[in-house]
C-alpha cells in the first residue's frame, strides 16, 4: 500500500491528525487542494488559542504544517474526489488513485452563501465572503457586512479600519457574536446596524451599487447604498463528494472516537457535527482521528 494514513485537508484538523499519526511510526500523506489551514489562513488576529496572546492565521497555519512535516508528514497539493475500497482504501484524486489503509477526513466547511438575486452575478465585484482576502478594495468607501454571528463582527471591525463606513445588516435585533466583539462594534463609530433586516437582492451594473433589504418585522422593503458587501453567514461541510453517513445538513456522523460509519474512514473538525467550530476544537478532533486510526491500523494485524 502507498500509504498507512492518508488525511484529507489541511486545517488545525487535519495537520494534528496527521501529527499524530505520524508520531505512532505510521507513513502519513496530508492531502490539501488548496490554502494550507483551511479558514485560519483567512483569519487576521487569532487570540483565543492557548499559546499565542494573538497571531495570523496564516502564520499559525504554516507553523503547523512545519511541524508536521518535522515529524515526517508528506504534504501533497492534490484535489481528493473519492474514497472507494474495504479493508485497502483507495483515493481517488486529481492526480491518480492512491492507496492507505485508514482515511481521515478533514475538509473543514465554506462559506454559505444567501442565495438571492444578482448575488452569483456581482461576486466578486463587490459580494465577497472574505474581507482580510478582498476588504482593501474598499478603503475608505461603504461596505455592508450581512450576519450577527462571530464572524461578521470580526471582520466588521477589520473592515472598519479601512472603509469609511460599514453597515452591519442581521436579521435579527440582537448579536450572537462574543460579547467582546460586540462591545468593541458597538463602540466603533463608523459601524452603523441595521437590524431584523434581510438582503433580498444584490443590485449595480458593471459593479454592485445597491442592496435591497427587507425588515422581516414590517415586511417593509428599501435600497441601500454600498460599494460592496461581505457576507457571512455561517459555514456548508465541503462533504458532498463523501460516502458517508451525514446528517441533513450534509455534516458528517461520528462517534466517540470520531469514526464514521465506514470502517477506517474517521473524521476530524468543522465538517463533522458540533456545535463549536474552534481551533481548539478541530486540534482537539485531530488528536482523536489520528489515535483512533492508529489504533484501528493496529487491529489490522
Ligand atoms: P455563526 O456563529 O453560525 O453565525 C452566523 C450568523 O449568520 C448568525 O448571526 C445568523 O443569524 C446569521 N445567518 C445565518 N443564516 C442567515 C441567513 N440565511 N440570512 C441572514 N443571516 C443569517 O457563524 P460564524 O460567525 O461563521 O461562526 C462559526 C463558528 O466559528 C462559531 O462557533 C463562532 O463562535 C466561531 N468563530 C469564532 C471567532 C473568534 O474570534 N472567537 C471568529 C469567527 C468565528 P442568527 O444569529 O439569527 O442565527
Amino acid at each position: 500500500m502507498d500509504y498507512d494514513v492518508i488525511v484529507i485537508g489541511g486545517g488545525p484538523a487535519g495537520i494534528t491528525s496527521a501529527i499524530y499519526t505520524a508520531r505512532a511510526g505510521l507513513k502519513t500523506l496530508l492531502a490539501e487542494k488548496g490554502l494550507v489551514g483551511g479558514q485560519i489562513a483567512l483569519t487576521e488576529n487569532i487570540e483565543n488559542y492557548p499559546g499565542f496572546e494573538s497571531i495570523d492565521g496564516a502564520e499559525l497555519a504554516n507553523k503547523m504544517l512545519a511541524q508536521a512535516k518535522t515529524q515526517g508528514v508528506e504534504h501533497k497539493l492534490l484535489d481528493v474526489k473519492n474514497i472507494t475500497g474495504d479493508k485497502e482504501k483507495v483515493v481517488e484524486t486529481d492526480e491518480g488513485n492512491i492507496t492507505t489503509k485508514a482515511v481521515i477526513i478533514a475538509v473543514g466547511s465554506n462559506p454559505r452563501k444567501l442565495g438571492v438575486t444578482g448575488e452569483a452575478d456581482y461576486e466578486g465585484k463587490g459580494v465577497h465572503y472574505c474581507a482580510l482576502c478582498d476588504g482593501v478594495m474598499y478603503k475608505d468607501k461603504v461596505v455592508a457586512v450581512i450576519g450577527g454571528g462571530d464572524a461578521a463582527i470580526k471582520e466588521a471591525l477589520y473592515l472598519s479600519n479601512l472603509a469609511k463606513k460599514v453597515i452591519v445588516i442581521h436579521r435579527r435585533n440582537e448579536l450572537r457574536a462574543e460579547k467582546d466583539h460586540q462591545e468593541d462594534a458597538f463602540s466603533k463609530k463608523n459601524i452603523e446596524f441595521i437590524w431584523d433586516s434581510v438582503v433580498t437582492e444584490f443590485i449595480g451594473e458593471q459593479f454592485l451599487s445597491k442592496l435591497k433589504i427587507k425588515n422581516v418585522k414590517t415586511e417593509k422593503e428599501n435600497e441601500i447604498e454600498v460599494n460592496g458587501s461581505f457576507t457571512y453567514v455561517g459555514h456548508i461541510p465541503a462533504t458532498s463528494w463523501i460516502n458517508v453517513d451525514k446528517n441533513e445538513r450534509g455534516y458528517i456522523k461520528v462517534n466517540h472516537e470520531l469514526e464514521t460509519s465506514v470502517p477506517g474512514i474517521f473524521a476530524a473538525g468543522d465538517c463533522n457535527e458540533g456545535d463549536l467550530a474552534q481551533i481548539a476544537t478541530a486540534v482537539g478532533d485531530g488528536a482523536i482521528a489520528g489515535t483512533s486510526a492508529t489504533k484501528y491500523i493496529e487491529s489490522l494485524k
